[in-house]
């Protein structure tokens, strides 16, 4: 039996998309997703502009219909319910408030659409304007509000439903850096706060899809690639495009050749042979072979020779430009007509044109196959053996279990 709320509406456990596709004009724009959302969970969809986040979050909200596959919430088929019967609200980057409305009047306005008892309406509107820190801005209008401001009326017009899902479409765009910064924590702050509450959440920004989501849905050109904690997602991106778009600066990704000789498993990039450390070795799939792959290495891997205890060979470059963050100076260096970024000390001040030696952490590579771009490397180390499938007769190799 499904959990009541107090309201006496059965709650949502989970979210499902289900083989959703969407098509505009022939094209797909969300192919085959495939996705749960945990009640209470705040889950971010992330990537590039047109990968269609919006459109799935459209879909969610009944504002599109898919055109393949189903859409669940909790064990109630809503695919084909309207917007107004799912027990949902909107949070959209135009804050959309009514202009000739005072705070509390736009606060006020969907519940009496709703046609809600008019009784308790005042005291709901002022716990969720205190919730806002909005209660000093009730008789303002629109008008006369910041940025930050209009946006958590625009929230708070969103919280006053107490929705069991909330749906929120690059809320945070319009405003500036710091205030974004400062409305993120506030949205942390708020969901956990609506303890039930299921929270999807749009962006094209990774970081912000790290910071707040409790899992990242990560999508490209309508398919999705990668659901994950953001720590997982930054430690074993699935694909060389999670790898790539996830983490800042990005990936460093330079081709490289796999090689087993003996008992020992090596990979060669940038003109250096490195043996794979035994944590690697350990990880790597049993699909892996001898030959050509991608290798990424994290500029936050790659730094001055001597600073990790597990480096592979020293690498000479050219610093080409130095981008200061304040804590930490990312480098892009050059090595045999190949740029990279590597992280650098802020002291001795590193110069465009000095040479350097630079080195990566070997534990820290990451391994794709050249053709899908799928990564080489589980997350566990759990095979006691690894079979190398090479052009010669088939190899075994022992590695230890971590
Ligand atoms: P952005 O970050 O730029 O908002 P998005 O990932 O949210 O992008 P969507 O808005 O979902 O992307 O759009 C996905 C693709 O679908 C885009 O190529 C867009 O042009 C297309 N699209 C969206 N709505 C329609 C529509 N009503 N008719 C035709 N094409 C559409």
């Amino acid at each position: 039996m499904r959990p009541i709320d107090g309201r006496g509406v059965p709650r949502v456990n989970e979210i499902r998309f289900e083989h959703v596709w969407k098509m505009f004009e022939g094209n797909a724009v969300v192919s085959d997703l495939n996705l749960g959302i945990r009640q209470g969970e705040f889950l971010v969809l992330v990537g590039p502009s047109g990968c269609g986040k919006t459109t799935s979050l459209r879909m969610l909200a009944g504002l599109e219909r898919p055109s393949h596959g189903r859409i669940w919430m909790g064990d109630h088929d809503v695919t084909d319910v309207p917007t107004g019967q799912r027990d949902i609200s909107m949070v959209f980057q135009s804050y959309a408030l009514y202009p000739n409305m005072n705070v509390y009047k736009n606060l006020a306005f969907g519940p009496k659409v709703r046609k809600e008892p008019r009784a308790t309406l005042q005291q709901r509107i002022h716990e969720v304007a205190d919730m806002l820190g909005i209660r000093h801005l009730l008789d303002r209008s629109p008008a006369a509000l910041s940025g930050g401001q209009r946006q958590r009326v625009a929230l708070g017009r969103a919280l006053i439903r107490e929705p069991q899902v909330f749906l929120m479409d690059e809320p945070l765009s319009n405003l500036d850096a710091a205030l974004r910064v400062q409305m993120r924590a506030e949205l942390i702050r708020l969901h956990q706060r609506l303890e039930n509450t299921t929270t999807v959440y749009v962006t094209h920004d990774q970081v912000e899809a790290l910071t707040m989501g409790d899992r990242v849905a990560v999508l490209k050109d309508g398919v999705l690639l990668q659901v994950d904690t953001a720590n997982d997602l930054y430690e074993h991106p699935e694909s060389v495009f999670v790898g790539e778009f996830i983490g800042s600066p990005r990936m460093n990704v330079v081709p490289g050749t796999l090689e087993v000789t003996g008992d020992n498993i090596f990979v060669e990039c940038l003109g250096l042979r490195s043996d794979l450390s035994h944590e690697l070795a350990g990880r790597l799939v049993a699909s892996a072979s001898n030959g050509p792959v991608l290798v990424g290495i994290r500029p936050h891997d790659l730094h001055i020779k001597g600073e990790s205890s597990n480096e592979g060979p020293v690498m000479p470059v050219i610093i080409d430009i130095c981008e200061h963050t304040g804590t930490e100076i990312f480098a892009t260096v050059e090595t045999g007509g190949m740029k990279l970024i590597a992280r650098l000390p802020r002291s001795p001040t590193p110069q465009a044109g000095e040479s350097i030696e630079v080195a990566f952490n070997r534990d820290r590579l990451h391994l794709f196959d050249v053709t899908s771009h799928e990564s080489l490397l589980q997350r566990e180390a759990q095979r006691e053996h690894i079979t190398i499938a090479t052009s010669e007769p088939v190899e075994e190799v022992e590695v230890l279990k971590s």
